[in-house]
């Protein structure tokens, strides 16, 4: 198994953090610190939590897409 540390490959794509956009750290992936990967976790716990209680987008895609099933059906 090759170590993804040493492939020349994640050098040249060079990833980057999704929550500053730093380099990513190879054993943090996706991320560049534990602190970012604790940003997105809290993240990630906020919008399910939003979701919940309130109606997001989400709601609105689903009633879309049943009227426009049901203008097909007619
Ligand atoms: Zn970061």
């Amino acid at each position: 198994m090759l170590d993804p540390d040493r492939t020349s490959i994640t050098q040249r794509k060079k990833p980057k953090c999704p929550i500053c956009g730093k380099p990513t750290e190879p054993t943090l992936k996706p991320f560049c610190s534990t602190r970012c990967k604790q940003v997105d976790l809290n993240r990630w716990l906020g919008e399910a939590y939003r979701i919940e209680t309130d109606e997001g987008p989400e709601d609105q895609m689903d009633s879309v897409r049943r009227s426009r099933s049901d203008d097909e059906d007619v």
